[in-house]
């Protein structure tokens, strides 16, 4: 493999080097689970489920340990607990559950370790007394702070002078502070919100903390690659990396730093207050799990993504090219091979999906007009190469029935249900609002005497 990433640390391109071969160690920031995760949620999730799976297949399965968070104590979770009059662990199920199953309709593998705040408490309490020890935190009016001033390299890695940073905290800073830009490692917990005992007082850890004792913890520090939003890199992985970094007094806390590009609502950021918010919950029964997949990995992962409603549309009509020519070549058997050179040098060069997936669609193209002879191996190297990044899974027939997703076929028969009844109440204009949504989905209704009927054109 000549897999080479950008690090953002460097800001540069480096060829991929792990400390240890036998034990390549990812780590990258999961979830809070308070809600449904949103799609840009996904995006993440996705472009770090391909790392791994490249990961996998260079250094073999049990060599890539790869753990991602989970956080379960917070205050969205906390006020979500309280509003609905239960502990905050249901919350936290319901959220988790969902999240599980959105996550692997599209296609994410799930992480090797999947540490969660509240089981993690020892180890964030053992990390934060070091830290105290070590003089790179105090304890100030119930809370413990790290000590901005006692990390030269703070703000190394997302490039701030600490004058800047220091100029940004001062919005509101709390009198226990010694220096602004100093943060929370523990907390008193208001009345009524979840509570440990510690020897700094009762109450909760911050939420950066979480992540550096649940990586020592499962992966052990330093580890190879750290990833994450573009919006982490600052305050959370700065602050991981001084945490990490003055906790273990290893200079080295993540070889790699990788970060993905944000996920818009066309020009506008997807928002609450904006009343954009698309949920990967909702969108996993409106279309194939690998079209949305696809549609997250379109775009470089360093790039903004931009979303629109026409984008998972475009990625079904992109993947119905490929699947397309597989229907056609339903009769030849597909040669045992790997993926192409030219796929996987894509890959290598920064996970270059966009030319990824320009060779799926060349190899398409030749596997549809290749004399006899050449197409067992192209149809072969077609499936291989969609298959390892988490395409081309589905039976071709079944594809374009819709078939492959039961949530699919459910969700057109409940909306010609609810057109049927819209038309009984002779509600035309509900009627018309479904009959263009059934279009929207690529789908074409029959009505027949016995009740409609409905297909996907291929
Ligand atoms: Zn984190």
């Amino acid at each position: 493999m000549n897999l080479v990433l950008y690090d953002t640390m460097t800001r540069r391109k480096r060829p991929f080097e792990p400390r240890d071969p036998a034990r390549v160690t990812v780590y990258v920031c999961g979830p809070t689970v308070y809600n449904y995760a949103h799609i840009g949620n996904a995006r993440p999730v996705v472009v770090f489920d391909l790392l791994f799976r490249l990961l996998r297949r260079t250094y073999g399965e049990e060599h890539v340990l790869y753990a991602a968070n989970v956080t379960d104590v917070d205050d969205k979770i906390n006020q979500k607990a309280a509003d609905e009059g239960v502990p905050i662990e249901v919350i936290t199920r319901r959220y988790l559950d969902a999240y599980h199953a959105d996550m692997s309709v599209l296609g994410a593998l799930r992480p090797t370790f999947e540490p969660r705040a509240t089981q993690t408490m020892a180890e964030i309490i053992d990390m934060i007394g070091r830290l105290i020890r070590n003089n790179a935190a105090y304890e100030a009016d119930g809370h413990v702070l790290f000590n901005t001033q006692a990390y030269s390299d703070y703000g190394k890695l997302s490039r701030r002078p600490l004058d800047e940073l220091i100029a940004g905290a001062r919005v509101d800073v709390a009198p226990y502070k010694q220096n602004p830009a100093d943060f929370v490692l523990w907390k008193p917990s208001k009345p009524g919100e979840p509570v440990w005992d510690s020897p700094f007082g009762p109450g909760r850890p911050g939420w950066h903390i979480e992540c550096s004792a649940m990586i020592e913890k499962t992966l052990g520090l330093p580890i190879d690659i750290h990833g994450g939003g573009n919006d982490l890199i600052f305050p959370h992985h700065e602050n991981e990396m001084a945490q990490g970094v003055c906790a273990t007094h290893d200079a080295e806390y993540a070889r790699y730093w990788m970060h993905n590009g944000f996920l818009n609502m066309g020009a506008e950021k997807m928002s609450k207050s904006l009343g954009n918010v698309i949920l990967a919950h909702d969108l996993v029964s409106k279309y194939p799990g690998e079209a949305l997949r696809w549609a997250l990995l379109a775009s470089h992962y360093r790039q903004p993504l931009a979303w629109s409603e026409e984008t998972p549309v475009n990625a079904k009509a992109a993947l119905d090219k490929l699947y397309g020519a597989l229907l056609r070549a339903a009769d030849v058997e597909a040669e045992a091979v790997e993926p192409g050179a030219a796929f996987m040098a894509a890959l290598d060069d920064d996970l270059n999906t966009p030319r990824a997936y320009a060779e799926l669609f060349s190899l398409a193209q030749q596997l549809e007009t290749a004399p006899t002879g050449e197409r067992g191996r192209l149809k072969g190297e077609l499936l291989a190469a969609g298959q390892l990044i988490g395409f081309l899974k589905a039976d071709p027939e079944a594809w374009f029935q819709g078939a492959a997703d039961p949530a699919f076929r459910e969700r057109i028969e409940g909306l010609i249900d609810a057109r049927a009844r819209a038309r009984a109440a002779r509600d035309w204009p509900t009627a018309d609002r479904i009959r263009d949504e059934i279009g929207a989905l690529g789908v074409e209704v029959m009505d027949g005497p016995n009740g409609p009927t409905w297909r996907k054109p291929t």
